[in-house]
């Protein structure tokens, strides 16, 4: 049990899209509680791409707020990418990263540091309970984390992004080369002792969620990817299910054969192609679905592409492409 106390600088990565009416609230919200409980922080706002004015409001706030810097892709890039922008960039001994709508609430990062300054390196937020969802969303969720947790061996179902890394973790993520990285996963996967922290999450103070349902299922189906084989060992199991049954049909035409009936059957012909068909064509979706995924890792194109900075005081407009 971690019992030493460390102390430094805290960064808060917080990404951000479309979320020009949060911006200045959260930096004003979370600088405050850190300054109060005598954090040394900094924030780093990633704009992941955002069609609004979110950027500029983040260099407006940046010039104002020393503590904040920002950083603006070339375009949306996703969640995930903006996390690990910010992961990269942070100067910290640790790492919160949390929404920048304050659903996290900001107070308990003040507990996560505790901890962190009590020797924990993975310090993790689980949610009490899942706010406000419909239900089809609630299923989907919970069928998507059953799957997941499965293949981590970690229990996903209460899992969220807002967690504190100690410098240790963060340099262990940031050296994995995989491309499709899910980072609530991967930051229990590493392991490292780890404690975790309950909180609420709060509704959305403004603005709205960016997740529509296509955009969840290609990030459920992507992830599933990233961190399960399960679904291509599907494929076995269904060809041992039709090898089975055809087994079973087999002996029962060969008998039908031998006894004069075997004219019989046709409706059963035509149901087997159909669902052999179906079987083939659902094994070769899900192996090509990996096919694609390897393409994509192997293609090794980067995770997103900065296109400027801005930090504290100073700026710097020029468009830069690197990483
Ligand atoms: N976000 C992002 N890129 C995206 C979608 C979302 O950086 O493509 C950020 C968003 O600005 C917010 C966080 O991810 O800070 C969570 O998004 P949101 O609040 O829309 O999701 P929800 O809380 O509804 O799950
Ligand atoms: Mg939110």
């Amino acid at each position: 049990m971690p019992d030493k106390v460390k102390q430094g600088l805290l960064s808060v990565v917080l990404p951000s899209y479309n979320e020009e009416p949060s911006i200045q609230r959260a930096a004003q919200t979370i600088t405050a509680i850190l300054d109060e409980a005598g954090i040394p922080h900094e924030l780093i706002f990633v704009n992941d791409g955002s069609s609004d004015n979110t950027w500029d409001i983040i260099q407006d706030t940046a010039k104002h707020n020393p503590h904040v810097r920002g950083i603006c892709f070339s375009r949306n890039f996703g969640k995930e990418a903006a996390i690990f922008a910010g992961l990269a960039q942070a100067k910290g001994d640790c790492v919160a990263v949390m929404d920048c709508d304050l659903q996290h609430p900001p107070e308990k990062v003040v507990d996560m540091y505790r901890f962190w300054e009590r020797g924990y390196e993975v310090v993790e937020g689980v949610k009490t309970d899942r706010g406000k969802e419909n239900p089809l969303h609630t299923f989907a969720a919970k069928s998507f984390y059953a799957l997941i947790s499965k293949a981590t061996g970690v229990d996903m179902s209460r899992a969220s992004d807002f967690k504190l890394l100690d410098r240790r973790a963060v340099d262990v993520l940031l050296a994995m080369r995989e491309k499709n990285a899910f980072f609530r996963a991967l930051s229990s996967w590493i392991g490292f002792s780890t404690v975790q922290v309950e909180f609420e999450v709060q509704p959305r103070l403004a603005g709205e969620s960016k997740w529509s349902l296509p955009k969840l299922i290609r990030y459920a189906l992507t992830n599933l990817a990233a961190f399960s084989t399960a679904p291509l060992q599907l494929v076995t199991l269904l060809g041992v299910v039709v090898f089975l049954a055809s087994v079973v049909l087999g002996i029962h035409s060969l008998w039908q054969k031998v006894t004069g009936q075997a004219l019989e059957g046709f409706t059963t012909v035509i149901l087997l192609q159909l669902l052999i068909g179906s079987i083939l064509m659902i094994c070769l979706g899900i192996i090509g679905y990996y096919i694609a995924k390897i393409y994509e890792e192997i293609k090794d194109r980067p995770r997103y592409i900065i296109a400027g900075r801005c930090e504290g005081l100073e700026h710097d407009g020029q468009a830069e492409k690197n990483i």
